[in-house]
């Protein structure tokens, strides 16, 4: 029987006399012969002919016993025992009947014959000793015993040189009793340092598994970690032939993190983990999941992209469901993107990237859906390109400047601030989208540079500004999570001798989600001066009414959508819930993006006394907006 496949002891004795007793036996039955032989002519035939053939027959019985068969590993260890004693015990058996025979045998010969029954005995006794090294006690058994037996015969018989012979043969006989009682000890020595070593080997091999598969495996959720899913991709890719698509999916929460500030990173552990759980069970056999670290996964899909889209999609549903933890219910949200091979990319990388691309651009522009990355966003991609060596080599205060788009009370009808927007002409990149400006600062490690650039211009133009006018400035998440951003902005307002109660801030819900604490720190410092703080695109990102509730804020900017949408009772229904919150927190309200007289006059009929939009004034220069308000 093995262990760990090592042989246990009584085995691998068993095996080696396996290996001598077949030519132990046939050693013997020689002999007999030869024996038999030489006292043909003076012994009677029972003993030079009856006994032989049935010493022989037994030798030849043990031999087929011996030879028969067996597979090692079939051998149990008591098996093996049983054998050895059965062995032992034959052996002293045979031994004794050869003995007997030769003695007998010895009363009819002449004093050679005499002399060959002698070396009969002794040899045959030397070879069973030998053969039997692997089984030391019959060696020791048969040895005493049959030299015992035959000195007391030689003894009896009287004669000096036989009984100076018996001893001089039992002498030997105990010198290499002795040495193979070391040498069986050497080997049972040997068998167990080998089996000391197989055991370490198999502990260092089960070590060495166990650590690769944790160093491949996330410990909050036990899903394969990022390592794993690369190296997954990776070995897609190598055995993958362009007619062998596969689509890579990366998924990315929403609104994760101001659960994890509000409620702790055990539960957000926990939140982790269910939803961990529910991707796994829905990809079960059509997907493997894994978790790249932080809130996002990763998913390999054996199919094209368009499938690939649609589980993924099924994903952020799954996501939004409400977590128990606890006794609260949590939700948030998720937003994925997909990328295929061989379309979108030839390696891990492009593909890594493709899929990330897609997902960034449905978190900015459809959240808690899953984009497939196309040939649209490779020219987005080309473009971001384009812009990013422009912006590198820009001189911002001669290419960025500001507009200005008024916000009215429509109770008066008067404007009452003015929101800053960058503009950014290039003379590479031509005319470029705020958005994309800010982000490719963001990306170049240069937003601080341009967005205190954008302030100053602010506080310039707040100065010439009439005093009732107050001046909205957006801030981004890279802005927000920058304290020296936030510092220098703080050392602007008091070197401008600008009244700081003038001055807006708006910050969209999704620039607070990446790092909620912080972004909440750093509001209220620029809330103490006085400034007031504006949540932009109010409605379309994940804060709930819940989360408004931790925010330092004065104004709610409700975002273009609802206007939109405003002929829809239910879009009205929603817009009378905000318009309640927000006068129970004391916030205003300003629409965004009023477009028409007809939604204007919506807007006035629901209550709203801010409104903002292409309707009542575009964005303008600060000389057209002189005009407009008059400039000091
Ligand atoms: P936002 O803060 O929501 O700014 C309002 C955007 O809506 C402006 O686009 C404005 O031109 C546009 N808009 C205003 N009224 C209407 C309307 O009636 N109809 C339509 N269709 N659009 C209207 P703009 O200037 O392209 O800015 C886009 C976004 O870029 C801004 O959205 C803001 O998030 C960001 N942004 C602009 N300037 C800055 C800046 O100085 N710093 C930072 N961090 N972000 C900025
Ligand atoms: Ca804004
Ligand atoms: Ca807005």
């Amino acid at each position: 029987m093995q262990k760990d496949g090592q042989l246990e002891l009584p085995v691998a004795q068993y095996l080696r006399l396996r290996r001598h007793i077949p030519p132990l036996y046939g050693v013997l039955a020689i002999n007999v012969v030869a024996l038999a032989f030489t006292h043909r002519a003076t012994a009677p035939l029972y003993l030079t002919l009856g006994v032989p053939f049935l010493l022989v027959l037994a030798c030849l019985q043990r031999i087929h016993v011996w030879t028969r068969p067996v597979a090692p590993a079939a051998i149990a260890v008591t098996e093996a025992e049983r054998l050895m004693r059965r062995t032992t015990w034959l052996g002293i058996g045979m031994a004794l009947g050869f003995l007997a025979w030769a003695l007998v045998l010895d009363q009819y010969g002449t004093p050679e014959q005499r002399g060959h029954v002698m070396l009969f005995i002794a040899a045959t006794m030397m070879a069973c000793i030998f053969c039997l090294t692997y089984l030391p006690r019959a060696a020791t058994a048969i040895g005493v015993i049959v030299i015992c037996a035959f000195t007391l015969y030689c003894v009896l018989q009287g004669s000096e040189e036989r009984i100076a012979m018996a001893l001089s043969i039992g002498v030997v006989t105990g010198l290499i009793l002795f040495v193979i009682r070391d040498s069986f000890a050497a080997f049972v020595h040997l068998e167990a340092s080998r089996d000391a070593l197989i055991a370490g080997q198999r502990r260092a091999e089960r070590l060495e598994a166990e650590s690769a598969r944790l160093a491949r495996t996330d410990a909050l959720t036990q899903l394969p970690n990022r390592r794993r899913f690369l190296e997954d991709v990776e070995q897609r890719l190598e055995g993958c032939s362009p007619d062998k698509r596969f689509s890579i999916g990366l998924l990315d929460l929403d609104g994760f993190k101001p659960v994890n500030d509000t409620h702790g990173h055990a539960q957000g552990d926990r939140l982790l983990q269910a939803i961990g759980g529910r991707i796994a069970a829905l990809c079960d056999g059509k997907a493997t999941v894994a978790r790249l670290g932080g809130d996002e996964f990763g998913v390999i899909v054996p199919a094209a992209i368009d499938a690939a889209q649609e589980l993924m999609q099924r994903i952020c549903l799954t996501v939004q469901e409400p977590v128990e933890l606890g006794d609260t219910l949590v939700s948030v949200g998720a937003s994925g993107g997909v990328a295929a091979y061989p379309d979108s990319g030839r390696d891990v990388n492009d593909l890594f990237d493709r899929a990330d691309f897609a997902l960034y651009y449905a978190k900015r522009h459809a959240r808690g859906n899953c984009l497939k990355f196309s040939a649209e966003f490779e020219n987005l991609i080309r473009a971001d390109h384009l812009v990013e060596s422009a912006l590198q080599s820009a001189d911002l205060s001669r290419e960025v400047s500001l507009v200005f788009q008024l916000i009215y009370d429509i109770e008066k009808m008067v404007p009452v601030a003015a929101e800053a927007l960058a503009r950014w002409s290039s003379p590479i990149a031509g005319t470029v989208a705020p958005e994309m400006l800010v982000s490719c600062a963001e990306r170049l490690g240069i937003l601080r540079v341009l967005t205190l650039h954008l302030f100053d211009l602010a506080l310039a133009s707040a100065a010439v500004m009439p005093q009732h006018l107050r001046i909205s400035f957006n801030l981004s998440a890279g802005d927000l999570t920058n304290p020296q951003t936030i510092t220098g902005i703080l050392d602007r307002i008091g070197a401008s001798g600008i009244d700081p109660y003038r001055l807006v801030f708006e910050v969209t819900e999704t620039s607070l989600i990446s790092n909620f604490a912080t972004a909440v720190r750093e509001l209220q410092h620029l809330r103490e001066t006085g400034a007031k703080i504006a949540l932009d695109d109010f409605g379309t990102g994940f804060s709930s009414f819940n989360s408004l509730q931790q925010l330092p804020l004065d104004v709610l900017k409700i975002d273009k959508s609802f206007a939109d949408r405003i002929e829809d009772i239910s879009c009205r229904r929603v817009l009378n819930g905000i318009r309640s919150l927000a006068f129970s927190m004391s916030l205003d309200c300003v629409i965004e993006g009023i477009e028409t007289e007809e939604q204007l006059t919506a807007v006035r009929s629901l209550g709203f006394r801010f409104v903002q939009g292409f309707h009542l004034a575009a964005p303008r220069s600060l000389k057209d907006i002189a005009a407009l308000v008059g400039v000091a």
